[in-house]
């Protein structure tokens, strides 16, 4: 009967379709290159969604309705270095736990390749 009793106080788990991302604190996201290029997204313009124009070690492409746009965001590589970022693109195909990096030539970006992160949203605009 105690035992039964115990399970019944464990707190419910949370089933939640939305990803949940709590700033200040570590969420794991997939984070892809991508550069202004035709196979890219042939924006020869460099201009984001926020009007900004793309600038390497600066620009990320978010959803926004993860990481509100204007958003200042950590991102930790494997090396255990830290980038500085500002969502201020959107993109498509960028959904859930995903980033787009910005770079500025294509190799760049396909020598980044896709990598799982560590990112900490340090402040939330939105
Ligand atoms: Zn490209």
């Amino acid at each position: 009967m105690a035992v039964f009793a115990a399970v019944l106080l464990l707190p419910k788990l949370q089933i939640d379709a939305k990803p949940k991302i709590f700033y200040g604190t570590t969420n794991e996201f997939t984070v892809y290159g991508y550069c202004a290029c035709k196979k890219c997204c042939d924006k020869s313009d460099k201009l984001t969604y926020t009007e900004t124009t793309a600038l390497q070690d600066r620009t990320i492409a978010v959803d926004p309705s993860v990481i509100p746009l204007g958003s200042t965001v950590l991102i930790y590589y494997e090396d255990s270095l830290i980038g500085i970022y500002q969502a201020e693109d959107i993109g498509g195909d960028i959904k859930g736990n995903t980033i787009d990096m910005y770079f500025e030539n294509h190799s760049d970006a396909l020598d980044w390749g896709i990598n799982d992160c560590d990112v900490v949203i340090v402040d939330a605009k939105g």
